[in-house]
């Protein structure tokens, strides 16, 4: 910090930074984060603005003094992908609680999360009003080790693929309305679904072949070459788009029986 007056301030607003972030995270644990009043995200000696600033100008600017920590963030990313859409690469940091809203918590690690552009902007500076309310938290929520994204064929020429969430058995219901708000947020049915006609074209000739290789049991060599796509996939990420839409197709008898090549 250069300005030496406002570095002492912050100093000795260390502590009460510091509890507002644990507060923070076992409200985020315990899905009560809706339950935090911003004004106990004050920080006493430090304006909204300044803690604001501090982030900007001190950890999000190019070559400033806490930008190592902010690479580190955006390189935590798996792959490099927005964790919100699991899509587009990261490009940002979003704020879980608004910094504006919560200034106490605008340079802590765990309420920073590495997303995209496009996720950062949907998300919009609001505070969560109920426990549905609240997104997904990638540190937070542990929902990957089971399956919850789903799709089901559109019979239609072109074939197309309706996404959505279906909450395994364990979760609560709360879990799941977040899921589903989650997924309505971010647009993730519209996403997944452009990549997944994309996908269906990129795969087109090589159904054709498996199909017409001989007359009898194409249908079945679709079937089984893409149950083992779908298999591949569910390997690396059991709920991403992809294995979703070659499960929805395996899983679909008119798409394998000439579905995939109906044009418009
Ligand atoms: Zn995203």
């Amino acid at each position: 910090m250069r300005n030496q007056q406002l570095k002492e301030r912050l100093q000795a607003s260390e502590a009460q930074i510091v509890a507002a972030g644990k507060s923070y995270v076992t409200a985020a644990q315990a899905t009560t984060l809706h339950n935090l009043e911003p004004e106990d995200f004050e920080v006493d000696q430090v304006t909204g603005s300044e803690m604001v600033a501090i982030y900007t100008g001190r950890m999000a600017k190019k070559g400033a003094a806490g930008r190592v920590i902010y690479d580190d963030l955006i390189l935590a990313a798996k792959d490099g992908r927005c964790p919100l859409c699991g899509q587009r690469p990261v490009s940002t940091l979003d704020h879980h609680l608004p910094k504006s809203l919560y200034p106490a918590l605008a340079v802590d690690p765990l309420n920073l999360i590495p997303a995209c552009a496009d996720c950062n902007k949907l998300k919009l500076d609001v505070a969560p009003v109920s426990p549905e309310d609240e997104t997904l938290h990638p540190y937070f929520d542990n929902i990957e080790q089971r399956s919850w994204l789903h799709a089901e064929v559109v019979e239609v020429a072109p074939a197309a693929l309706r996404f959505f969430v279906r909450a395994p058995s364990e979760w609560d219901e709360t879990l799941a309305q977040r899921a589903r708000a989650h997924f309505k947020k971010f647009g993730l049915a519209k996403l997944y679904a452009s990549q997944a006609a994309q996908e269906m074209s990129n795969i087109q000739y090589r159904l054709a072949q498996l199909y017409s290789v001989n007359a009898e049991g194409g249908a079945q060599r679709v079937q089984e070459y893409l149950e083992e796509e779908a298999e591949s996939r569910r390997r690396a990420y059991l709920n991403s788009w992809q294995t979703a839409t070659y499960a929805a197709l395996a899983n679909s008898a008119w798409f394998c029986s000439g579905g995939f090549q109906l044009q418009y």
